[in-house]
């Protein structure tokens, strides 16, 4: 069987310990590879290695690390269908959906970031005749960077993109559910020119490998993608060794649907937003809140396009959802289905598992599930789910659907639905929400500020933002 292999210090490894854990395909409920348990000495060997390559990264300059970013970048597109079918293999999702969304978004963080770096500036404050001020940003060396299953490359890539374009030598650790495209990228930084040491890709479990990382006194900052309570775990151990810290976790984001809406984009646009990825998307929208006076209208036409979609095999073209990402998370799914029910909660369509044919028979499917009947303090309404279910709740105006939106203790997406120009900047501002889209969904800028409010994280990555936080400030002063 295949076995993936950590890189470190340019080099794929076993790891020290020499002890394995089983990939599964999500799809087939099958084990297909094998990835390293690493352990704190892999971490320890990987920080040694990003120590001392960061000498030779940092004299490569801005434009030199820009065009080695640039190579790898040019690399994945040129493997782009084998990254497209790995990143659908380990994860589940529609073969489709990674070759129009994962795979070239992560070729868009390198392109970006590497580019942006060039064109990165800081800033000068004259103090009339007395000073002059200038903010010196530099590398602080090594930076930590651990991700999530649910955008496997993609978010992987929105970490290791910025802090290597900044000066950085990372070391990443991929979740182990998901590791293939991460391991596929290792095997072409040596192709790119990326000098040995500077990523470098250690696999495992998380309280093992992502715990070693974030306890490493060799590694000044963490930058974390994944669950709220992962999240404050990692706070826990960093606060105290002052390290800089990027968490973004985990959501529960509302839709708003005023009755003014573009009707049918709105429907369009909402089964997508509620289902894309199986809804295991940080952004996708969990809680749709419509105007009482078009609910029942909302609720038919949406149910019988929810209805209408295809779960099946990832790689057929006609697939809309595929398998969610492990058995573990299935049954997870399905606990908080039944919870709705206890809640009271009424399923309009979806609610159990969806059992494919022959070799997909063990597959881990879910219907597209809706769910009304429920308000705001439930559970089902207030704990995060992260996958293909919806609940609905009517609301009589502005006030009453901002309430609701605001409800939940996170605070990372919303959308709002209106052709009211005045109450789409009203309601924006009141939402607590790190992105309000007003009209569309999943539309991105990488140059915007990302991230959550409330225990959605803290520190915001994208764009400057996020070669800011991968740097070290320092003010010179000089006496005029
Ligand atoms: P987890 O928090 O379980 O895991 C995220 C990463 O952290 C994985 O690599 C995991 O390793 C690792 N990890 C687990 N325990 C520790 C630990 N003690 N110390 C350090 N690292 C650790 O999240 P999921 O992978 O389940 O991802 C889903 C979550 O991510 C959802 O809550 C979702 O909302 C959130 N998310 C947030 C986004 C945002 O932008 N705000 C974007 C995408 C997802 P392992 O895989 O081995 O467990």
């Amino acid at each position: 069987m295949e076995r993936i292999l950590n890189f470190i210090d340019g080099e794929l490894r076993p790891p020290v310990g020499n002890a394995w854990l089983d990939v599964y395909e999500p799809a087939r409920g099958t084990v297909y590879a094998q990835l390293p348990d690493s352990d704190s000495r892999d971490v320890d060997l990987a920080a040694i290695a990003a120590q001392r390559a960061f000498a030779t990264w940092n004299a490569l300059g801005r434009e030199g690390r820009s065009n080695a970013l640039l190579r790898l970048a040019d690399l994945i597109e040129r493997d782009l269908e084998g990254f497209v079918a790995d990143e659908s293999r380990d994860n589940g999702k529609p073969l489709s959906l990674a070759r129009r969304v994962d795979i070239p978004r992560a070729i868009a963080n390198f392109r970006f970031f590497a580019t942006a770096i060039l064109h990165f500036s800081s800033e000068a404050h004259l103090m009339d005749d007395v000073a002059v001020n200038y903010t010196d940003r530099q590398p602080f060396g090594v930076a930590g960077c651990i991700s999530p299953w649910n955008l496997p490359l993609y978010l992987f890539t929105w970490k290791i993109a910025p802090a290597l374009a900044a000066g950085n030598c990372v070391v990443a650790k991929p979740s182990e559910v998901t590791p293939y495209t991460a391991y596929r990228l290792s095997t072409l930084c040596n192709e790119a020119g990326i000098p040995p040491g500077v990523l470098n890709i250690v696999h495992g479990l998380g309280p093992k490998v992502g715990a070693a990382i974030t306890a490493h006194p060799g590694i000044p900052a963490i930058s974390f993608t994944g669950g709220t309570r992962t999240g404050a775990e990692i706070a826990r151990v960093a606060a105290p060794m002052f390290k800089k810290l990027s968490l973004e976790l985990g959501g529960k984001n509302p839709v708003l649907v005023f009755a003014d809406c573009d009707f049918e984009q709105m429907l369009k646009t909402t089964v997508r937003s509620s289902f894309t990825n199986q809804g295991q998307i940080c952004l996708c929208g969990s809680r749709i809140l419509v105007e009482r006076s078009i609910y029942d209208r909302f609720r038919d036409a949406f149910v019988e396009r929810v209805r209408a979609l295809r779960v099946g095999d990832p790689s057929d073209a006609t697939t809309d959802l595929g398998a969610v990402v492990s058995k573990d998370h299935m049954e997870k799914v399905l606990s908080y289905i039944d919870l709705a029910k206890e809640e009271g909660g009424r399923v309009l369509c979806g609610g159990e598992r969806v059992v494919l044919q022959d070799e997909m028979s063990n597959g881990w499917f879910i219907a597209p599930t809706v769910i009304e009947g429920l308000g705001p303090a439930r559970r089902t309404n207030q704990e995060e789910i992260f996958g293909p279910v919806v609940t609905l709740q009517p609301f009589d105006d502005d006030a009453d659907a901002i309430r609701s939106a605001n409800a939940t203790p996170y605070g990372l997406a919303s959308v709002v639905w209106t052709s009211d120009l005045q109450r789409a900047h009203r309601v924006a501002r009141q939402l607590q929400a790190g992105i309000v889209w007003v009209n569309c969904w999943m539309v991105r800028d990488l140059r915007t500020p990302f991230g959550g409010m409330k225990q959605s994280g803290v520190g915001r990555e994208g764009g400057l933002d996020a070669l800011r936080f991968f740097t070290e400030a320092k003010n010179v002063c000089i006496k005029l």
